[in-house]
Formats: structure tokens, C-alpha cells, sequence
């Protein structure tokens, strides 16, 4: 599939089999969780790489080597000149090795378990769907899509085809991370009053997918701020209900399309608060959470490098561990069990509805908007 076309094809696509999925849940029955897999109890599961830019390169393929119950089985490029290079770097197998036009074909693969998605932003759903029907189960990176629409119709298609569908949301496979998720539950310090998050970076090359808005969907907020509603969801362990946002712009070329900083509140049901900042034009990576006794703060919150922080006066300490090797074997050992992932399509689907209320508010000068 030529690369200037995927945009509308993937809209066609979505669309089209969107409208089969209408049909297809009225006469279907509930879901299995996890298909058999063709590797028994003790087998590593395979997983293909679908996309080998930047976060494939540099974080997921070196990840492997510290994956217990998965490995790198095969790739999926657009790119010729990667294949030989790939295919020597981690001893794949060249019948594992697909391009964009014979994709569907990895649906006879016994070595291919998993399909990872990491492409960009707008081919989330597509990809996610045609890997869906070839029969493998599914990693979405974030954003999962563009739109919560997009992303109903991923969980329909992994639903309908018997696989399941996990978000790349590497975090919850942290252990400083879970010590925040796990406060929100115990409430040792009583509630969340207060969240604030913040996430941002100063993005470069200004022809990059990330600026333009057909293949990323959005600015910072669909890159990292989506970081930042995580994170104020997980600190709090409840759902936002409400959102008020605000946007700021300095450079009107570089981010003509995109937002490329914007500050939002969100209110939670028990009366807490949080208040988070993204940006693609300055640098932070923090996160405080205050409760009714105490405080907790992650920085760097986010960083692939190692979550810092601490709570009260405990230092987070933990050694750092590869968060991409947990993430892909905590996804392997739930489709190996049947057991749901902890960041399924639905966590996704959670964060698009926050996303999609902040560009509504957005739009209407920054009112109060119901999520
Ligand atoms: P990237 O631009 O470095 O890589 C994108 C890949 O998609 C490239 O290999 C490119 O060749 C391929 N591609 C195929 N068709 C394309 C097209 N039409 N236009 C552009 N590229 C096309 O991006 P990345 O940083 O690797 O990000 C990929 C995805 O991973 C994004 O959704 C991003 O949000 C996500 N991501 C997640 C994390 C995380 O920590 N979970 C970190 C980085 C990126």
C-alpha cells in the first residue's frame, strides 16, 4: 500500500468495516478472552513488530532481551533496506518478515502470537483491525486511535475475532508507578485532593507526522498529554467528569495544524481535581499527587530511563527495570492464561473520551465540558 494513500484508505477501511461490525454484534455471541496459542505453558510467545521507526529501534526491539515469555518473531516494514538488517540484528526468520500489501497473510504464521502496532497514530485502527482478523492477538501503541469511534471499533474487531488487545501504556508495568495506583486504592493518606501533572518535550523536525493533524490526530495532547490524563486517572482510581481546557501558541507555522501547548482541569466524583500541562515546546516530566495526609511526586514520571520519586519521605528506590520487556510479558502471560490484560482496548477508550472532551472544550473557549 503506498504510503501517500493510507490516510483516506484507512478512513475507507475503518468505515467500511465499522458498518460490517453494526451487523456482525447483533448475532455474535460474548467474547472469549484468549485464543490457543500454538506454543503450550513453557513456549515464548512470538511477536511481531509492525513499524520500525524510532520507538521500535531504540526501546521495543533491545527490550526483548530482558522479555521472559515473549521474543521477537517476526517484523512488519514498508521499508526494503530494514528487512536484512532486522533479520540479522535478532536472527529473524525470513518467512516472518511482511511487508504493508501481504500483511493479511501472517494469519497462517504459528511463530506469530502477538501483532505490536507502532505506527503512526492514524493507522492504529486499521492495523489493529486487519491484525484482529488474521487471527493474532494485539498491542496498540497510544494514542490507541484517533477518535473514540475508531477506537469502539478495534475492541469490536479483537472481540469479534476471539483476540485480545492491550495498549502500550508501559507505565503500569512500573513499580513506582503501581506504588501511586496502589495508594489510590489503599488510601493510606485518605483521598486525592489533588493531582498535577505535567508532560511535555520540544519536538524538532517540523515535516514530521506528530505536526500534522491527519496522522497524529493532534498536538502534545495526543503524544504525551494523553500522559498526563493517565496519570491523573490512576493517581485518582476514578474517572474524570468533567474537563475545562486551555490552549497556547507561540510558534503559528511550526504548529499550524497541531496544539502544541495546552494547560486542562479535570474533576473527579469524590471532589479531587487535577491540573496538568503538555507541550511540544518546553521541557517537563513530573508528577505530584497531594492527599488528605500526605503527598507523593514521580520526576521523571514518565521517562523510559527510570521513574523517580517519593512518597512522604520514602525514596522510590526501586532499580530500574525495563518497562517494555514487562509490558510484552505481562501481555504474553494474559493471552497465554485467558486473563484480561490490565491495560486493555477499554483503558484507551478511556483516555480518547477525556481527549475528545478537552478539544470540545477547546472549542468552546475553554467552557466547562461534560466527559
Ligand atoms: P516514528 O516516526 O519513528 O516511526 C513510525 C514508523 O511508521 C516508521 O517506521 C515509518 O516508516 C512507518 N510508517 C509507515 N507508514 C507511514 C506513513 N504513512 N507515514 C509515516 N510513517 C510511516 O514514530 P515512533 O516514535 O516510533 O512512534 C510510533 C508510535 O509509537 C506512535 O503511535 C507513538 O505515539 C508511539 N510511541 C509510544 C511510546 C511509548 O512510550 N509507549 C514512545 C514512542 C512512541
Amino acid at each position: 500500500m503506498p504510503q501517500t494513500n493510507l490516510s483516506s484508505s484507512r478512513r475507507n477501511f475503518v468505515q467500511r468495516f465499522s458498518a460490517g461490525l453494526g451487523a456482525l454484534s447483533l448475532s455474535s455471541a460474548l467474547p472469549r478472552l484468549a485464543a490457543a496459542t500454538s506454543k503450550g505453558k513453557s513456549g515464548k510467545l512470538g511477536i511481531a513488530l509492525v513499524g520500525l521507526g524510532n520507538y521500535s529501534t531504540k526501546q521495543l526491539a533491545p527490550a526483548f532481551e530482558h522479555a521472559k515469555g515473549c521474543y521477537l518473531a517476526g517484523i512488519v516494514t514498508g521499508t526494503k533496506a530494514k528487512e536484512a538488517v532486522w533479520k540479522e540484528k535478532y536472527g529473524i526468520k525470513p518467512q516472518n518478515v511482511y511487508n504493508y500489501d501481504n500483511f493479511e497473510s501472517i494469519a497462517s504464521n504459528k511463530d506469530i502470537d502477538i501483532v505490536y502496532i507502532v505506527l503512526p497514530n492514524s493507522m492504529h485502527a486499521e492495523y489493529t483491525i486487519r491484525a484482529a482478523r488474521a487471527g493474532k492477538h494485539v498491542i496498540c501503541e497510544k494514542p490507541m486511535a484517533l477518535s473514540v469511534a475508531e477506537g469502539q471499533s478495534m475492541i469490536d474487531a479483537c472481540r469479534e475475532n476471539d483476540v485480545m488487545l492491550s495498549i502500550g501504556y508501559r507505565l503500569h508495568f512500573d513499580p513506582n508507578t503501581r506504588e501511586i495506583m496502589k495508594l489510590a486504592a489503599e488510601k493510606p493518606y485518605g483521598n486525592v485532593r489533588y493531582v498535577q501533572s505535567e508532560v511535555a518535550f520540544t519536538i524538532g523536525d517540523p515535516t514530521q507526522w506528530r505536526l500534522k493533524k491527519d496522522m497524529a490526530g493532534g498536538g502534545a495532547v495526543m503524544d504525551v498529554g494523553i500522559y498526563c490524563i493517565q496519570a491523573a486517572r490512576y493517581a485518582t482510581g476514578e474517572e474524570p467528569i468533567a474537563i475545562r481546557a486551555q490552549e497556547f501558541k507561540t510558534d503559528w507555522e511550526k504548529f499550524k495544524d497541531v496544539d502544541e501547548t495546552v494547560s486542562w482541569q479535570l474533576e473527579f466524583p469524590s471532589g479531587a481535581y487535577s491540573s496538568s500541562t503538555t507541550s511540544y515546546n518546553m521541557r517537563t516530566n513530573r508528577l505530584y499527587v497531594s492527599y488528605q495526609k500526605g503527598a507523593a511526586n514521580l520526576e521523571p514520571a514518565t521517562k523510559y530511563t527510570g521513574i523517580k520519586g517519593q512518597i512522604q519521605k520514602r525514596i522510590l528506590d526501586v532499580t530500574p527495570i525495563s518497562q517494555q520487556a514487562r509490558q510484552m510479558d505481562g501481555f504474553a502471560q494474559s493471552v497465554r492464561s485467558g486473563t484480561p490484560s490490565i491495560v486493555p482496548g477499554e483503558e484507551g477508550l478511556k483516555d480518547m473520551k477525556v481527549i475528545e472532551a478537552l478539544y470540545r472544550s477547546l472549542a468552546n473557549g475553554g467552557k466547562r465540558t461534560l466527559i
